[in-house]
């Protein structure tokens, strides 16, 4: 799955969910997150992302706090 980050709090643009062909990005107030049972992990958000905040679950900035807070907040946000 592809994480969201830090970076993305308080990010106003939504670039990445124009493209996510299978809409898997979910919205709370500051953030968006990724539904990592839905992502297909094909990547094509990553490059969109205006404040470089997406990264593959592999990468070190995809901690086990940001894969947590996408795993339970995509579960209770609205999908977007
Ligand atoms: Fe959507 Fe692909 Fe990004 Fe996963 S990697 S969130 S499927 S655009």
């Amino acid at each position: 799955t592809y994480v969201v980050t830090e970076n993305c709090i308080k990010c106003k643009y939504t670039d990445c969910v124009e493209v996510c062909p299978v809409d898997c990005f979910y919205e709370g107030k500051n953030m968006l997150v990724i539904n990592p049972d839905e992502c297909i992990d094909c990547g094509v958000c990553v490059p969109e992302c205006p404040a470089e905040a997406i990264f593959p679950d592999n990468d070190p900035a995809a901690t086990e706090h940001w894969l947590n807070v996408n795993q339970k907040y995509s579960e209770v946000w609205p999908n977007i």
